[in-house]
């Protein structure tokens, strides 16, 4: 038997597992052409049309981490040479940027700080400008804390002619992110976030009018792994082997998605937005501020500033040391200026705020755990 630490996951991911999907994680797996498997895929197939706000018939679960989601994503709709346009304002942005470079989009970019977010006329602006073939943003974009539904940015790029693409990774289950309202073409997912369960598979959506461009794509999708004409063709009709699929993580991914039909999806978010509302007002007494200004915020995961007088390794470590508690600090231009704190699942709860904003404020400057040489962080 391994005895791993016991932690109270409040960092961007992955967060706490809802037990009853660890149960379901036990149970005996069968083969992954199984006539069972089949009937676990479709009842997830069902549920995440519900949290992703779709009726989109392409929506199913890659193996592989929200990484493979986007690069399925980028891979499948961006051919060699076209343009693609990605609105960029934080460290996943970038790795969009990346991922089409690699698979030869013609990148354009449009560059705000991280931390800053995008209007619907600037991005409107960006769009017409450049016409690109397919536009990708991030809706909830875990390194700054940033949120952007995307209508706007999906108007637009229907008005051009272009896909757009959506990174959903940290927003579903936990906030809005309405595909069909918000005319969205392709979102991708992940497991550990927001909907509760391990890390493992991606969820991803694809509209049938970028269902119909990928039909008609003439270059090979320079992938075989997450060609999703091959995987679609492993899940849906001919149900022919492409590869063994992850049965347990297919079985945690399904008892994950009946706690929240259970739950109700808009309870979940209501959920969500209070734990959220919550923690801001209890930092914003602690004298923290956020760095993202209110209606721009992702409720799931909160950007705190670090205020004066204490770092964000020594809260951090005070957190982790005492409660075993895990948070996360910034990077890239944000590295040692915030906390990214994720709020989700069964700790967005009264009692899970109230948990870590205690904590929070005994490391703070005259706070009982902070101050004393022997508590301080060295890096
Ligand atoms: C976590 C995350 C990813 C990457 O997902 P992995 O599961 O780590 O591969 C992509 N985009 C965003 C916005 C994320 O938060």
């Amino acid at each position: 038997m391994i005895h791993p630490p016991k932690r109270l996951l409040y960092g961007p991911g992955p967060t706490m597992v809802d037990p009853r999907v660890y149960s379901a994680m036990g149970q005996p797996i069968v083969g992954h052409l199984d006539p069972f498997f089949f009937s676990v895929v479709e009842d997830i197939r069902a549920g995440l049309r519900e949290v992703f706000g779709t009726s989109n018939d392409f929506t199913l679960a890659i193996s592989g981490t929200g990484s493979a989601g986007m690069e399925a994503a980028v891979a499948n709709f961006v051919e060699p040479g076209q343009k693609f346009a990605v609105l960029a304002n934080g460290f996943f942005c970038d790795r969009l940027v990346e991922m089409g470079k690699r698979h030869r989009g013609d990148v354009v970019r449009f560059d705000k700080p991280w931390g800053e977010g995008f209007s619907d006329a600037e991005a409107r602006e960006f769009i017409l400008r450049e016409k690109p073939d397919v536009v990708a943003f991030v809706q909830a974009e875990t390194s700054t804390g940033v949120y952007n539904a995307g209508k706007g940015i999906c108007d637009a790029a229907r008005d051009v002619g272009a896909l757009t693409i959506a990174d959903c990774v940290t927003s579903l289950g936990a906030m809005p992110v309405e595909i069909d309202a918000n005319g969205i073409d392709v979102a991708y997912s992940c497991t550990q976030k927001g909907l509760s369960a391990p890390p493992g598979l991606s969820p991803i959506t694809v509209s049938p009018r970028a269902l119909e461009r990928l039909r008609a794509r003439k270059a090979t999708i320079d992938t075989w792994y997450l060609d999703l004409k091959l995987i679609d063709e492993y899940f849906e009709g001919p149900k022919r082997y492409h590869h063994t699929a992850p049965i347990t993580l297919f079985y945690a991914l399904q008892a994950a998605l009946d706690a929240v039909r259970e739950e109700g999806l808009a309870n979940r978010l209501a959920r969500h937005k209070r734990a959220h509302e919550r923690l801001v007002a209890g930092l914003e007494e602690l004298g923290m501020e956020m760095l993202v200004p209110a209606g721009q915020r992702i409720w799931n995961l909160n950007t705190p500033k670090i205020p004066a007088g204490v770092t964000d390794a020594e809260i951090r470590k005070h957190l982790m040391e005492k409660y075993g508690m895990e948070v996360a600090g910034g990077f890239g231009t944000l590295a040692g200026k915030i906390l990214r704190l994720g709020i989700m699942g069964p700790l967005a709860s009264d009692e899970g705020v109230n948990n870590v904003l205690g904590a929070i404020a005994e490391a703070l400057p005259g706070g009982i755990g902070a101050g004393s040489t022997s508590s301080r962080a060295t890096t």
